[in-house]
């Protein structure tokens, strides 16, 4: 890697960044639980003599930058919890709890948060307007952003624009992927269930066979996305989940399915119910068979800001220089970050962790999975700059 431009205080701070990330990495709590979490947050802000808000959507904490001079707001979030999966990998600070593990970065992120508050915190009299810092539950669902925006994180005061990012195994340390408009996809859930009438498997005729007609509306289902979707814009329909029956000669009452929706437009999106609908409808009358649906909405797209990516990408290119700065692709993972970006421009960006030498290698999610924790200073300094830069320069996001 090509040393990254780094400021003399997030290089000092390195070895904090460090001993933060082990200590969550040893201690993971999942979803709405992350109680021990965020007291260590809650301290070392308080620490740092920040106001601060906790239990905000349960473990969730709020910290407010106040710069000397009044201006705009930004916000600055990471997330906070863990995974249901057992660690597999031999390190020190391999996690303590049984069957959850840090696997997606978030004990990363949750650090580097700490690292830009401590730095933005040393510089709040060069600031014109506020940095608020939002440690947010449950990324990992059902998504801990809505309940904090609902209990009034954009509000007092009033939040301008927002940032995060997210410690990437796609790209290797020493790059930064930001993308404008659109990066990840909605997901959204269903949950079928064919009602057909049991009896004899060697007596098909005097039942209503659900495994058939549940088969039917599987493949059925796919046609959303190959014949009713526009070619040109992405849709995944899976179906995830098939149960019923208990033995090979009795044909059951009920299948059950489980599936998710998932694309980048918005009016695809708010139609897929009602297609599905349509079709599973359709599927099981012809089949002299009933059902049931229910269709959850959960994440929206995640959506990024033109010129708010614009802004990212510049300081990206001086930190990690202009040909390492790159377009991310798209994804068909959910990101619940995409709830605070529906509502006030912003930028989700990534930071390469990836490092085949350090054996950083395995995908998030994965029972191996470790990141590059030099990516740690990288990710602080991006915060630090955009945040200094945003609050003292009124045009520089937006060219006008
Ligand atoms: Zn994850
Ligand atoms: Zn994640």
């Amino acid at each position: 890697m090509e040393k990254p431009d780094l400021s003399d205080e997030v290089k000092s701070l390195i070895p904090e960044l460090v001993r933060l990330r082990r200590d969550f990495h040893r201690h993971p709590e999942p979803a709405f639980q992350e109680e021990r979490t965020a007291e260590v947050v809650a301290a070392y802000l308080r620490d740092l003599g920040l106001p601060l808000q906790t239990g905000i959507a349960r473990t969730g904490v709020v910290a407010l930058i106040e710069g000397k001079k009044s201006g705009r707001t930004l916000l600055l979030r990471a997330d906070m919890d863990a995974l249901p999966i057992e660690e597999a990998n031999e390190i020190d600070y391999r996690s303590q709890v049984p069957g959850i593990m840090h696997a997606c970065g978030h004990d990363g992120h949750t650090a580097v948060l700490l690292g830009a508050a401590r730095v933005l915190a040393e510089k709040k009299d060069r600031l014109a307007g506020n940095v608020k810092l939002v440690f947010q539950p449950a990324e990992e669902k059902p998504g801990g952003a809505l309940p904090m925006i609902e209990e009034g994180i954009l509000e007092n005061p009033k939040v301008d624009a927002a940032l995060a990012q997210h410690l990437a195994m796609m790209l290797p340390i020493g790059q930064i992927g930001v993308r404008p408009g659109p990066v990840f996809a909605s997901t959204d859930e269903f949950r079928i269930t064919v009602l057909g009438k049991g009896g004899h498997g060697g007596m098909p005729h005097e039942t209503v066979d659900p495994i058939v007609c549940a088969a039917r509306v599987v493949e059925a289902l796919q046609t959303l996305v190959s014949r009713e979707c526009h070619p040109a814009k992405a849709l995944v329909v899976s179906i995830g989940r098939i149960a019923g029956g208990q033995t090979f000669n009795v044909i059951p009452d009920s299948v059950e399915l489980g599936g998710t929706v998932r694309t980048y437009d918005t009016a695809l999106r708010q139609s897929m119910e009602e297609r599905v609908r349509r079709v599973v409808k359709g599927t099981t009358e012809a089949a002299g068979a009933d059902y049931q649906l229910d269709y959850r909405y959960l994440y929206p797209p995640l959506v990024n800001d033109t010129d708010m990516s614009r802004f990212v990408r510049t300081i990206a290119g001086e930190i990690v220089g202009e040909t390492r700065a790159v377009a991310h692709d798209l994804d068909m993972i959910g990101e619940d970050m995409a709830f605070i970006l529906e509502r006030v421009p912003g930028c989700y960006f990534f930071v390469g962790a990836r490092n085949e030498e350090k054996g950083c290698i395995y995908p998030h999610h994965s029972s191996r999975f470790n990141f590059d924790e030099d990516a740690m200073p990288i990710a602080v300094e991006m915060l630090v700059r955009c945040a200094e830069r945003f609050l003292t320069n009124n045009n520089f996001w937006r060219a006008e």
